[in-house]
């Protein structure tokens, strides 16, 4: 199995990256955003919660993302592998999901963080807002937050699969193709 973690701020470019790599190595993509939207869409109690802390730019709960990414684990136990993207966004959620796995017997090979600037982020996300509609996508207030949360609750979960050597940093200002590349030989140095 290939079990890869892609990381990064808000609209570093995780799911374009996710969607690649999941044609390239078969792999099965989890993305918490993508299972809060499915939510949020099919008007669960779930969704109505998880949509006001999303609108504030704030992270929903880590036992709601937790339970998600268990279910969808336990479902695809069979597969090659899977990209977390989006996910683990706090250091509670890093360590449950090292255990999850674990139990499975299968570990995180590797943490990808995509470096973009604050700058080049916002302008990223509402341009994706425009085409999207994405309630989160359409305000700078918004996005500021979702930056502003994302250093204060997560990028420290980098700290975490540094000290096992399993953390690599990936320029993510290119092109789309760029960025992949640079993904890519990441990975192949798995292998070898
Ligand atoms: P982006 O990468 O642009 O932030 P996501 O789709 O990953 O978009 O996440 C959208 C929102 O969903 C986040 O701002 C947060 O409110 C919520 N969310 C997604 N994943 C998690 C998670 N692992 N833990 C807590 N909240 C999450």
């Amino acid at each position: 199995m290939l079990n890869i973690i892609l990381f990064g701020p808000p609209g570093a470019g995780k799911g374009t990256q996710a969607e690649k790599l999941i044609d390239k190595y078969g792999l099965i993509h989890l993305s918490t955003g993508d299972l809060l939207r499915t939510e949020i869409a099919k008007e669960t109690a779930l969704g109505i919660e998880a949509k006001k802390l999303i609108d504030k730019g704030e992270l929903v709960p880590d036992e709601v993302v937790i339970e998600m990414i268990r279910h969808e684990v336990e479902k695809h136990l069979d597969s090659n592998g899977f990209i977390f993207d989006g996910f683990p966004r706090t250091t509670v959620q890093a360590k449950k999901l090292d255990e999850m796995l674990a139990n499975e017997g299968i570990d995180v090979d590797i943490m990808i963080s995509l470096v973009v600037e604050d700058e080049i982020v916002i302008k990223r996300i509402l341009k994706r807002g425009q085409l999207s509609g994405r309630s989160d996508d359409q305000s700078v207030g918004t996005i500021k937050n979702r930056l502003d949360t994302y250093n204060r609750q997560t990028a420290i979960v980098e700290e975490r699969y540094k000290g096992r050597n399993k953390h690599r940093y990936v320029h993510g200002m290119g092109t789309i193709d760029e960025t992949f590349d640079y993904i890519v030989k990441e990975i192949n140095k798995l292998k070898k």
